[in-house]
Protein backbone atom coordinates (compact mmCIF):
# COMPACT_ATOMS: atom_id res chain seq x y z
CA UNK A 1 0.00 0.00 0.00
CA UNK A 2 0.96 3.50 -0.27
CA UNK A 3 1.08 4.92 3.10
CA UNK A 4 1.15 8.67 3.95
CA UNK A 5 2.64 8.92 7.99
CA UNK A 6 2.46 12.56 9.48
CA UNK A 7 3.74 12.51 13.08
CA UNK A 8 7.28 10.94 13.53
CA UNK A 9 8.29 11.08 17.00
CA UNK A 10 8.59 8.62 19.92
CA UNK A 11 5.79 6.41 18.83
CA UNK A 12 5.42 7.55 14.65
CA UNK A 13 8.60 7.14 13.75
CA UNK A 14 9.04 3.04 14.89
CA UNK A 15 5.69 2.40 13.30
CA UNK A 16 6.22 4.14 10.22
CA UNK A 17 9.62 2.28 9.70
CA UNK A 18 8.14 -1.24 10.72
CA UNK A 19 5.56 -0.39 7.99
CA UNK A 20 8.14 0.00 5.37
CA UNK A 21 10.16 -2.89 6.52
CA UNK A 22 7.09 -4.64 6.05
CA UNK A 23 7.80 -3.99 1.89
CA UNK A 24 4.81 -0.35 1.79
CA UNK A 25 5.67 2.38 0.09
CA UNK A 26 5.55 5.18 3.30
CA UNK A 27 6.21 8.63 2.75
CA UNK A 28 6.25 10.84 5.53
CA UNK A 29 6.08 14.27 7.14
CA UNK A 30 6.91 15.79 10.49
CA UNK A 31 7.73 19.50 11.30
CA UNK A 32 10.50 18.86 14.29
CA UNK A 33 11.54 15.65 14.26
CA UNK A 34 13.99 13.70 11.04
CA UNK A 35 12.34 11.62 8.50
CA UNK A 36 13.71 7.69 9.52
CA UNK A 37 15.90 5.98 6.47
CA UNK A 38 13.79 4.04 4.67
CA UNK A 39 10.38 7.08 4.74
CA UNK A 40 10.55 9.10 1.76
CA UNK A 41 10.48 12.66 2.92
CA UNK A 42 7.75 14.93 2.17
CA UNK A 43 7.59 18.94 1.99
CA UNK A 44 4.26 19.18 3.78
CA UNK A 45 1.59 17.08 5.73
CA UNK A 46 -0.93 17.55 2.22
CA UNK A 47 2.34 15.82 0.59
CA UNK A 48 2.34 12.92 2.63
CA UNK A 49 -1.05 12.16 2.18
CA UNK A 50 -1.27 12.74 -1.86
CA UNK A 51 -1.84 9.52 -3.70
CA UNK A 52 -1.47 7.96 -0.38
CA UNK A 53 -4.33 4.50 0.42
CA UNK A 54 -3.96 5.26 4.16
CA UNK A 55 -3.10 8.47 5.86
CA UNK A 56 -1.65 7.58 9.59
CA UNK A 57 -1.30 10.68 12.18
CA UNK A 58 0.53 9.95 15.81
CA UNK A 59 0.64 13.42 17.05
CA UNK A 60 0.43 14.65 20.65
CA UNK A 61 -3.17 16.35 20.88
CA UNK A 62 -6.59 17.03 19.30
CA UNK A 63 -6.00 20.63 18.19
CA UNK A 64 -2.99 19.79 16.18
CA UNK A 65 -5.21 16.59 14.86
CA UNK A 66 -7.74 18.51 13.55
CA UNK A 67 -5.15 21.27 12.01
CA UNK A 68 -3.70 18.66 10.27
CA UNK A 69 -6.68 17.27 9.20
CA UNK A 70 -7.78 20.37 7.45
CA UNK A 71 -4.77 20.05 5.35
CA UNK A 72 -4.40 16.81 4.50
CA UNK A 73 -8.02 15.83 3.76
CA UNK A 74 -8.31 17.91 0.65
CA UNK A 75 -4.85 16.47 -0.70
CA UNK A 76 -6.40 12.53 -0.04
CA UNK A 77 -7.98 10.34 -3.05
CA UNK A 78 -11.97 9.69 -2.82
CA UNK A 79 -11.87 6.24 -1.09
CA UNK A 80 -8.52 6.33 0.98
CA UNK A 81 -8.94 5.99 4.68
CA UNK A 82 -7.51 8.67 7.21
CA UNK A 83 -6.33 6.73 10.01
CA UNK A 84 -5.77 8.67 13.36
CA UNK A 85 -2.84 6.90 15.95
CA UNK A 86 -2.90 9.53 18.39
CA UNK A 87 -4.41 9.41 21.68
CA UNK A 88 -7.01 12.67 21.49
CA UNK A 89 -10.31 13.95 23.22
CA UNK A 90 -13.54 12.08 21.48
CA UNK A 91 -15.02 15.15 20.55
CA UNK A 92 -12.19 15.96 18.10
CA UNK A 93 -12.08 12.34 16.70
CA UNK A 94 -15.79 12.38 15.77
CA UNK A 95 -14.83 16.05 14.32
CA UNK A 96 -12.02 14.99 12.04
CA UNK A 97 -14.13 11.51 11.53
CA UNK A 98 -17.12 13.65 9.84
CA UNK A 99 -14.72 16.09 8.27
CA UNK A 100 -13.24 12.92 6.04
CA UNK A 101 -16.44 11.18 5.80
CA UNK A 102 -17.92 14.28 3.96
CA UNK A 103 -14.74 14.47 1.89
CA UNK A 104 -15.77 10.83 0.60
CA UNK A 105 -12.83 9.13 2.72
CA UNK A 106 -12.86 6.29 5.43
CA UNK A 107 -12.20 7.22 8.79
CA UNK A 108 -10.89 5.47 11.95
CA UNK A 109 -9.63 6.30 15.40
CA UNK A 110 -7.24 4.19 17.03
CA UNK A 111 -4.97 5.08 19.58
CA UNK A 112 -2.65 2.26 20.58
CA UNK A 113 -1.57 0.74 24.14
CA UNK A 114 1.83 -0.58 24.48
CA UNK A 115 3.80 2.59 24.75
CA UNK A 116 7.43 3.31 22.74
CA UNK A 117 8.55 -0.48 23.17
CA UNK A 118 5.11 -1.86 21.54
CA UNK A 119 5.87 0.92 18.74
CA UNK A 120 9.53 -0.53 18.13
CA UNK A 121 8.86 -4.34 18.29
CA UNK A 122 5.61 -3.86 16.74
CA UNK A 123 3.39 -5.51 19.76
CA UNK A 124 0.60 -2.60 20.00
CA UNK A 125 -2.80 -2.95 20.55
CA UNK A 126 -5.23 -1.43 18.70
CA UNK A 127 -8.39 0.21 20.03
CA UNK A 128 -10.29 1.16 16.84
CA UNK A 129 -13.41 3.06 15.86
CA UNK A 130 -14.83 4.12 12.34
CA UNK A 131 -16.57 1.57 9.52
CA UNK A 132 -15.98 -1.93 9.27
CA UNK A 133 -14.91 -1.50 5.89
CA UNK A 134 -12.28 1.08 6.99
CA UNK A 135 -11.08 -1.27 9.40
CA UNK A 136 -10.58 -3.88 7.14
CA UNK A 137 -8.45 -1.63 5.00
CA UNK A 138 -6.74 -1.00 7.32
CA UNK A 139 -6.44 -4.29 9.68
CA UNK A 140 -3.11 -5.60 7.40
CA UNK A 141 -1.17 -2.14 8.76
CA UNK A 142 -2.44 -3.33 12.28
CA UNK A 143 -0.53 -6.61 12.19
CA UNK A 144 2.07 -5.06 11.13
CA UNK A 145 2.49 -2.85 13.87
CA UNK A 146 0.71 -4.55 16.47
CA UNK A 147 -0.65 -7.79 18.01
CA UNK A 148 -4.14 -6.74 18.48
CA UNK A 149 -6.52 -4.77 16.77
CA UNK A 150 -10.14 -4.33 18.47
CA UNK A 151 -12.80 -2.96 16.31
CA UNK A 152 -14.63 -0.93 19.40
CA UNK A 153 -17.79 0.53 17.35
CA UNK A 154 -18.20 3.95 15.46
CA UNK A 155 -16.16 6.85 15.23
CA UNK A 156 -14.90 7.85 18.76
CA UNK A 157 -15.00 4.14 20.16
CA UNK A 158 -11.26 3.90 20.41
CA UNK A 159 -10.94 6.92 22.06
CA UNK A 160 -13.82 6.26 24.19
CA UNK A 161 -11.86 2.60 25.35
CA UNK A 162 -8.48 4.03 25.74
CA UNK A 163 -9.58 6.71 28.42
CA UNK A 164 -12.07 4.43 29.98
CA UNK A 165 -9.41 1.70 29.90
CA UNK A 166 -6.62 4.28 30.97
CA UNK A 167 -8.87 5.92 33.97
CA UNK A 168 -9.76 2.73 35.96
CA UNK A 169 -5.22 2.25 35.14
CA UNK A 170 -4.66 5.59 36.92
CA UNK A 171 -7.27 4.83 39.95
CA UNK A 172 -5.89 1.42 40.60
CA UNK A 173 -2.13 2.30 40.26
CA UNK A 174 -2.87 5.05 43.10
CA UNK A 175 -5.42 2.55 45.13
CA UNK A 176 -2.06 -0.04 44.85
CA UNK A 177 0.60 2.63 45.78
CA UNK A 178 -1.56 4.04 48.41
CA UNK A 179 -2.19 0.19 50.45
CA UNK A 180 1.55 -0.78 50.39
CA UNK A 181 2.49 3.14 51.91
CA UNK A 182 -0.52 1.99 54.63
CA UNK A 183 1.02 -1.69 54.98
CA UNK A 184 4.67 0.05 55.40
CA UNK A 185 3.06 2.37 58.28
CA UNK A 186 1.69 -0.77 59.83
CA UNK A 187 4.76 -2.59 59.54
CA UNK A 188 3.39 -5.53 57.20
CA UNK A 189 5.96 -7.02 54.90
CA UNK A 190 5.84 -6.07 51.24
CA UNK A 191 6.36 -8.93 49.81
CA UNK A 192 3.68 -10.50 52.04
CA UNK A 193 1.39 -7.96 51.17
CA UNK A 194 2.05 -8.43 47.66
CA UNK A 195 1.64 -12.58 47.95
CA UNK A 196 -1.36 -11.82 49.83
CA UNK A 197 -3.23 -9.52 47.61
CA UNK A 198 -1.83 -10.49 44.28
CA UNK A 199 -3.83 -13.71 44.58
CA UNK A 200 -6.93 -11.96 46.81
CA UNK A 201 -9.73 -9.83 45.54
CA UNK A 202 -7.40 -6.98 45.60
CA UNK A 203 -5.61 -7.81 43.14
CA UNK A 204 -5.58 -5.95 39.67
CA UNK A 205 -3.26 -5.44 36.06
CA UNK A 206 -0.96 -2.76 38.88
CA UNK A 207 -0.74 -4.98 41.47
CA UNK A 208 0.22 -8.17 39.66
CA UNK A 209 1.55 -7.52 36.40
CA UNK A 210 3.73 -3.60 37.24
CA UNK A 211 3.67 -4.08 40.92
CA UNK A 212 4.62 -0.77 42.08
CA UNK A 213 7.40 -1.85 44.50
CA UNK A 214 10.78 -2.70 44.00
CA UNK A 215 12.38 -6.05 44.05
CA UNK A 216 8.53 -7.76 44.27
CA UNK A 217 6.47 -9.59 41.81
CA UNK A 218 7.25 -9.69 38.21
CA UNK A 219 10.31 -7.21 37.07
CA UNK A 220 8.21 -3.58 36.42
CA UNK A 221 10.08 0.02 36.11
CA UNK A 222 10.13 0.32 40.02
CA UNK A 223 13.13 -2.05 39.55
CA UNK A 224 14.57 0.11 36.93
CA UNK A 225 14.50 3.59 39.78
CA UNK A 226 10.80 4.10 38.18
CA UNK A 227 12.35 5.12 35.06
CA UNK A 228 9.45 5.31 32.23
CA UNK A 229 7.47 2.74 31.23
CA UNK A 230 4.96 4.40 31.14
CA UNK A 231 5.62 8.30 32.05
CA UNK A 232 3.35 10.22 34.78
CA UNK A 233 2.90 13.02 32.49
CA UNK A 234 1.33 10.39 30.22
CA UNK A 235 -1.11 9.40 32.40
CA UNK A 236 -1.91 12.68 33.97
CA UNK A 237 -2.87 13.29 29.75
CA UNK A 238 -5.04 10.27 29.79
CA UNK A 239 -6.94 11.60 33.34
CA UNK A 240 -7.52 14.69 31.65
CA UNK A 241 -9.27 13.43 28.52
CA UNK A 242 -11.60 10.82 30.81
CA UNK A 243 -12.55 13.76 32.81
CA UNK A 244 -13.69 16.20 29.95
CA UNK A 245 -15.27 13.35 28.15
CA UNK A 246 -17.07 12.61 31.15
CA UNK A 247 -18.24 16.38 31.26
CA UNK A 248 -19.09 16.49 28.11
CA UNK A 249 -21.24 13.75 28.40
CA UNK A 250 -22.52 14.26 31.68
CA UNK A 251 -21.06 11.34 33.19
CA UNK A 252 -20.10 10.40 37.32
CA UNK A 253 -17.13 9.87 37.66
CA UNK A 254 -15.74 10.80 41.42
CA UNK A 255 -12.42 8.37 41.47
CA UNK A 256 -11.46 9.15 37.54
CA UNK A 257 -11.58 12.83 39.18
CA UNK A 258 -9.67 12.55 42.35
CA UNK A 259 -6.99 10.24 40.37
CA UNK A 260 -6.87 13.45 37.98
CA UNK A 261 -6.29 15.67 40.68
CA UNK A 262 -3.50 13.36 42.83
CA UNK A 263 -1.49 12.72 39.38
CA UNK A 264 -1.67 16.36 38.12
CA UNK A 265 -0.46 17.30 42.07
CA UNK A 266 2.70 14.77 41.67
CA UNK A 267 3.55 16.05 37.69
CA UNK A 268 2.83 20.08 37.85
CA UNK A 269 3.99 20.33 41.64
CA UNK A 270 6.08 17.71 42.81
CA UNK A 271 8.67 15.69 41.16
CA UNK A 272 6.54 12.90 39.25
CA UNK A 273 7.09 14.35 35.98
CA UNK A 274 9.64 12.22 33.58
CA UNK A 275 9.12 9.32 36.12
CA UNK A 276 6.81 6.72 35.72
CA UNK A 277 3.56 6.64 36.79
CA UNK A 278 4.09 3.64 39.28
CA UNK A 279 6.45 6.46 41.24
CA UNK A 280 3.08 7.20 43.37
CA UNK A 281 4.31 4.81 45.84
CA UNK A 282 7.53 6.44 47.11
CA UNK A 283 5.50 9.77 46.89
CA UNK A 284 2.64 8.16 48.99
CA UNK A 285 5.87 6.95 51.63
CA UNK A 286 7.48 10.26 51.35
CA UNK A 287 4.56 12.15 52.13
CA UNK A 288 4.11 9.39 54.86
CA UNK A 289 7.19 10.03 56.72
P1 LIG B 1 5.97 12.85 20.31
O1 LIG B 1 5.84 14.21 20.87
O2 LIG B 1 7.28 12.12 20.42
O3 LIG B 1 5.55 12.83 18.75
C1 LIG B 1 4.60 13.71 18.18
C2 LIG B 1 5.21 14.24 16.89
O4 LIG B 1 4.25 15.05 16.20
C3 LIG B 1 6.44 15.14 17.13
O5 LIG B 1 7.57 14.60 16.45
C4 LIG B 1 6.02 16.50 16.56
O6 LIG B 1 7.08 17.20 15.96
C5 LIG B 1 4.98 16.09 15.56
N1 LIG B 1 4.08 17.17 15.16
C6 LIG B 1 3.52 18.13 15.95
N2 LIG B 1 2.76 18.96 15.19
C7 LIG B 1 2.82 18.50 13.91
C8 LIG B 1 2.25 18.92 12.69
N3 LIG B 1 1.44 19.98 12.63
N4 LIG B 1 2.54 18.22 11.57
C9 LIG B 1 3.38 17.15 11.60
N5 LIG B 1 3.95 16.70 12.74
C10 LIG B 1 3.67 17.37 13.89
O7 LIG B 1 4.81 11.97 21.01
P2 LIG B 1 4.66 10.38 21.03
O8 LIG B 1 5.18 9.85 22.32
O9 LIG B 1 5.12 9.83 19.73
O10 LIG B 1 3.06 10.25 21.14
C11 LIG B 1 2.22 10.45 20.01
C12 LIG B 1 0.79 10.15 20.43
O11 LIG B 1 0.71 8.79 20.89
C13 LIG B 1 0.25 11.02 21.56
O12 LIG B 1 -1.08 11.34 21.28
C14 LIG B 1 0.40 10.13 22.78
O13 LIG B 1 -0.54 10.44 23.78
C15 LIG B 1 0.13 8.78 22.20
N6 LIG B 1 0.72 7.66 22.96
C16 LIG B 1 2.00 7.74 23.39
C17 LIG B 1 2.55 6.68 24.12
C18 LIG B 1 3.98 6.72 24.61
O14 LIG B 1 4.35 5.86 25.43
N7 LIG B 1 4.81 7.64 24.15
C19 LIG B 1 1.76 5.54 24.39
C20 LIG B 1 0.46 5.48 23.88
C21 LIG B 1 -0.06 6.56 23.17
Amino acid sequence: MKIGFIGLGNMGAPMAVNLAGAGHEVTGFDTAAPVPAGITPAASAAEAARNADVVITMLPNGPILKMVAQQVIPAMTRGAVFCDCSTVDVNSARVVASMATAAGLGALDAPVSGGIGGAQNGTLTFMVGGSGASFATVSPLFEIMGQKAVHCGEAGAGQAAKICNNMILGATMIATCEAFALADKLGLDRQKMFDVVSTSSGYSWSMNAYCPAPGIGPQSPADNDYRPGFAAELMLKDLNLAQEAARSSGAQTPMGALAQQVYEQFVEQEDGRGRDFSAMLPRFVKLNS
